[in-house]
């Protein structure tokens, strides 16, 4: 379970599965998921679209920070201090991989 900030309204909100940041935005709530598919459904996700991937993709890659940390220094070792390591590309679901 992790508390993120929403990169929209930048409300804390939990987040305990990877469907709520499958945007480029970062992690969004679902209200501003919802409201977004609203706006431009063929730019972002619709609600529909998300409760599906949270169906698919129900729990977080990292259950706890102890692990997200355990990952970073494994990568921190394989490739040394100046690689940027950067969570949310290396666990985004793309949308395309939904359909
Ligand atoms: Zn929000």
């Amino acid at each position: 379970m992790h508390e993120e900030n929403c990169g929209i309204c930048s409300e804390q909100f939990h987040r305990d599965s990877e469907a709520t940041k499958l945007m480029e935005l970062g992690p969004l709530c679902p209200t501003c998921i919802g409201m977004l598919g609203r706006r431009d459904p063929e730019k972002f996700l619709t609600l529909e679209e998300f409760e599906a991937a949270l169906q698919r993709y129900p729990a977080p890659v990292f259950a706890t920070d102890e692990e997200l940390h355990r990952q970073e220094d494994a990568v921190y070792r394989e490739f040394g201090p100046d690689y940027c390591y950067d969570y949310y590309e290396a666990t985004a679901i793309p949308r395309s991989e939904l359909e």
